[in-house]
């Protein structure tokens, strides 16, 4: 196997053993980058003198015969909408294009503190605001799987880094699927926290009652890895929980014995990809004779959860996009007053699904359709929220699929928002519930396109959904792989 191949804990090993360098690590990970980056356009900014500088600084501390943390040294690769200080932070879009963060995001404060090596900066669609990375502001970014095909959104880019063997763990956010469908794309883990479980202080706000930072990794243990780091409580985020941060490297016991885990009706219909069905039909087999105890359950409101999330994210995106005008913030384009400068800015930086969710947002908001759209919205989705709950009073973890289909092709969807919005009925129901979610490869297609299942559980029981999803991944050799037509 070769290094660029290896998870974080397997490098962690490896220095600690002396067998490797931090050094090497960059050195080779910025090999592979130059083969396969061309190809895959995973990134928007490369940060290479500053991640060999960081590499010295690992290996000096390993010579002195200090301690490392579980990922000092690792390559991490971080979503462009995640502020980090004096690195250009874009968020994919035009309007943000020179944009140099004075400050760090508490996430990335956090994660730095434990010393891995920032790679770059990754693409993604504008302001978060897709599921397919096509709608960046600077170029698509491809499926390592499968060039021809998009590697999902709107962390595209950090799900293909990870695939590709161009870093070892990244972040990402998810509003409504950001991280569990490229990560099931793209053929890695992910996994999206409770919300209030990372702070948000420094992500770039798409729609704030949704937004959570988390993880990608070739493997469970990595991403819970990652997930220690960034956790915890931030009085910069009033959303931030309070709740105390377990190890979640101690949840990956190898044991689902008795565990019930609920299969949602709603999520299992005939809209589905044959090939994905039966694969996660399979995983379902896996769990049963692992001793878990499989169980129908009922989310009834399924049905509304679309609808209702592009209601209320894009009336949040249109709110938090306003101070984009041109005057306090990021590309200007003058006009012969204030209001033309600030119309000729949103008008020539915004890419085309940014305009359209800032219109959706607005009209849903204004006099008159308010009651009817967004008031709506928002007592649906406390019914989507009771499902849940109910759910819950009889389960341990919701098993279901990712998206209705593998990875499709570049451009399929782009003409055609509405089918594109579809594909996330899966996703964002957990996101209108704040719940937790990991994405977990359990197979291929016959044409080699990564198969995931995504495990949803309680608010702030990320330790169940990692074990399950560890136990699961112990039978299998997904996790193994990197982007197989690259290798
Ligand atoms: N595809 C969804 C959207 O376009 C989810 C995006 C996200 O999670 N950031 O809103």
């Amino acid at each position: 196997m070769k290094l660029f191949e290896k998870s974080a804990a397997e490098l962690h090993d490896l220095l600690v053993e002396k067998k490797v360098s931090a050094r090497e690590i960059v050195e080779d990970q910025f090999t592979r980058i130059e083969s396969v980056e061309k190809d895959v356009q995973a990134f928007l900014t490369l940060t290479k003198d500053l991640a060999i500088d960081q590499a010295q600084k690992v290996d000096e501390k390993i010579a002195r015969g200090e301690s490392i943390s579980d990922l000092e040294g690792i390559p991490l690769a971080v979503k462009d909408n995640i502020c980090t200080k004096g690195i250009k932070t874009t968020c994919a879009s035009k309007i943000l294009e020179n944009f140099v963060p004075p400050y760090n995001s508490t996430a990335f404060d956090k994660i730095s503190a434990m010393n891995p090596i920032l790679i770059g900066k990754t693409n993604m669609d504008e302001f978060a605001m897709g599921g397919s990375t096509e709608n960046s502001g600077f170029h698509a970014t491809k499926n390592p799987w499968d060039l021809n095909r998009v590697p999902g959104g709107s962390s595209g880019g950090s799900a293909a880094a990870v695939s590709a063997g161009e870093s070892v763990v990244a972040l990402g956010s998810d509003t409504g699927g950001s991280i569990r469908q490229p990560a099931s794309f793209c053929g890695v883990v992910g996994i999206k926290p409770t919300y209030g479980r990372v702070s948000r202080y420094g992500l770039v706000a798409y729609a704030s009652s949704l937004d959570q930072i988390g993880a990608f990794g070739r493997n469970v243990s990595d991403v819970a890895i990652v997930l220690n780091s960034i956790s915890g409580h931030d009085s910069m985020d009033s959303t931030s929980a309070a709740n105390s941060v377990p190890d979640f490297k101690k949840s990956l016991r190898n044991d689902v014995k008795n565990l019930k885990i609920g299969l949602p009706k709603e999520y299992f219909t005939d809209g589905i990809d044959s090939e994905v069905a039966s694969s996660i039909q399979s995983a379902i087999e896996v769990y049963k004779n692992l001793g878990a105890e499989i169980v129908e359950i009922s989310l009834p409101h399924t049905d509304f959860a679309i609808s209702t999330y592009y209601l209320i994210a894009p009336a949040e995106a249109a709110t938090n996009l306003e101070r984009y005008d041109g005057v306090s913030y990021g590309a200007r384009v003058d006009g012969i007053d204030v209001v033309e400068l600030m119309k000729n800015t949103r008008t020539e930086k915004f890419g085309a699904e940014v305009k359209r969710r800032i219109l959706i947002g607005n009209y849903a908001l204004s006099a008159g359709y308010y009651d009817a759209y967004y008031l709506k919205a928002l007592k649906v989705r406390t019914l989507i929220q009771r499902d849940f709950t109910d759910a819950f009073s009889k389960i341990d973890v919701i098993l279901a699929p990712v998206s209705p289909t593998p990875a499709f092709k570049i451009g399929e969807l782009l003409d055609d928002p509405l089918k594109m919005y579809l594909q996330d009925i899966f996703t964002v129901p957990l996101n209108l519930a704040g719940l937790p979610g990991i994405s977990v490869p359990c197979g291929f297609t016959k044409s080699k396109l990564p198969i995931s299942f995504q495990l949803i559980g309680k608010a702030f029981d990320e330790e169940t959904i990692l074990r399950a999803a560890y136990t699961y991944e112990q039978t299998q050799n997904f996790h193994d792989l990197v982007a197989g037509g690259l290798s």
